[in-house]
């Protein structure tokens, strides 16, 4: 279905220095594959998909969609679009236009269609994104997912045959991501060719039959998901995927300010999507500092979420002592029996630091 060969990337900045952001890429995706692309912020992720569809044409290089090589000179843009749908991150509805009235618009100014035959497309690829009874709706009355799926909608109408998604959870509440996931699942059932560009690890495995990895402009993987996500033999992609985001606290004094760490590690648990773990965390960490109120001795924690296995953990060093503060005679009773309940599993080590406790979560 897609064949690109050896495409380069250079941009030209008006100093004319030149910036290399893809390098020599080569792959080919059969009809009906689902092909997720990861890798690095900057790596020319987004260039890639561009160049795709001819947003950003490729400088050398070919690429064949559907038996034809859209990269020739003089191959009409205009075909090409209507084979290749692009999701943007950001949905870019018009707000004026109700969403029959979004969606129809590209049916009958672009493709022709009469009128009538618009709006039942534009119903079928409502109904297709379960939005059809919110046809006669502005986008400011829907909501962020609600306006993404009207988004994905709105390229659907256009009945393409290769859909390209750049990103399109990211602008998202992490509430809101499943909705889109479930319209890629349907429309990957459905047999359509899908490229999804995410950096979200466990979107991506989740979804992807086929993973292209992109650092620094160059493809340095090319294999099936379920390979790649459980024996990365490449090393910058194994450091990649196996990466754990961390977020650490030194508390040392009373005066330390209490409500900033937890309004970080909220922070942190939306930033990673994981809300439905914020309230175990953050009670962990009260609990504990209210345990260890009581000793004088500094506090180390760190909040750390695996993304690809999903798990999140607290870890807390007593510096300098040697006694589980949950064992401690005097323990409050109602605090450690909140920390176990929060936990899945509690580690306790000791240290040279002192003592060290692993909460998962
Ligand atoms: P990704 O989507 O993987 O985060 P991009 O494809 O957006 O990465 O960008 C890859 C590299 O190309 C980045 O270094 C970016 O700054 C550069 N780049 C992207 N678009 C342009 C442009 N229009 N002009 C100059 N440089 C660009
Ligand atoms: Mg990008």
């Amino acid at each position: 279905m897609i064949t690109a060969s050896h495409i380069n990337k250079t941009y030209t900045s008006p100093d004319g220095a030149a910036f290399q952001a893809l390098n020599d890429i080569s792959f080919s995706i059969d009809q009906g594959e689902f092909v997720g692309i990861i890798g690095p912020s900057g790596a020319g992720k987004t260039t890639l998909l561009r160049t795709l569809n001819l947003f950003d044409p490729p400088t050398s290089g070919s690429i064949v969609i559907d038996g034809q090589e859209v990269t020739a000179p003089g191959y009409p843009v205009d075909r090409l679009r209507q084979k290749v749908g692009y999701v943007f991150q950001q949905c870019n509805l018009f707000p004026h236009l109700t969403l029959m009235g979004n969606i129809t618009l590209a049916l009958t100014k672009v493709q022709h269609l009469p009128e009538s035959e618009a709006r039942t497309r534009a119903l079928d690829a409502l109904n297709k994104v379960s939005l059809a009874e919110k046809a006669s709706a502005f986008p400011s009355a829907l909501s962020g997912g609600q306006q993404q799926r009207a988004a994905i909608a709105r390229t659907l109408a256009l009945q393409p045959k290769i859909l390209l998604l750049d990103e399109p959870t990211s602008a998202l509440d992490p509430t809101m991501v499943s909705e889109i996931t479930g319209v890629m699942r349907l429309l990957a059932k459905e047999g359509l060719t899908m490229i999804l560009v995410t950096h979200k690890m466990r979107l991506a495995r989740d979804l992807a039959q086929r993973i292209l990895f992109l650092d620094r402009g160059s493809l340095i993987e090319d294999c099936p998901a379920n390979r790649i996500f459980q024996q990365p033999e490449n090393p910058v992609v194994r450091a990649y995927i196996q990466r754990i985001r961390t977020l650490e606290f030194n508390v040392t004094s009373r005066q330390f300010d209490f409500y900033d760490m937890m309004s970080q590690i909220r922070q942190f648990c939306i930033r990673q999507a994981i809300p439905e773990k914020m309230d175990p965390i953050t009670h962990i960490v009260e609990e504990m500092l209210l345990l260890l109120g009581n000793y004088h001795s500094p506090v180390h924690i760190e909040v750390t979420h695996s993304e690809l296995d999903g798990v999140a953990k607290v870890v807390i060093v007593h510096q300098g002592e040697s006694v589980s503060p949950l064992e401690r005679p005097d323990a409050d009773e109602l605090a450690v029996m909140i920390i176990r309940g929060m936990s899945s599993h509690i580690d306790t080590d000791t240290t040279p630091d002192g003592i060290r406790l692993t909460f998962s979560i």
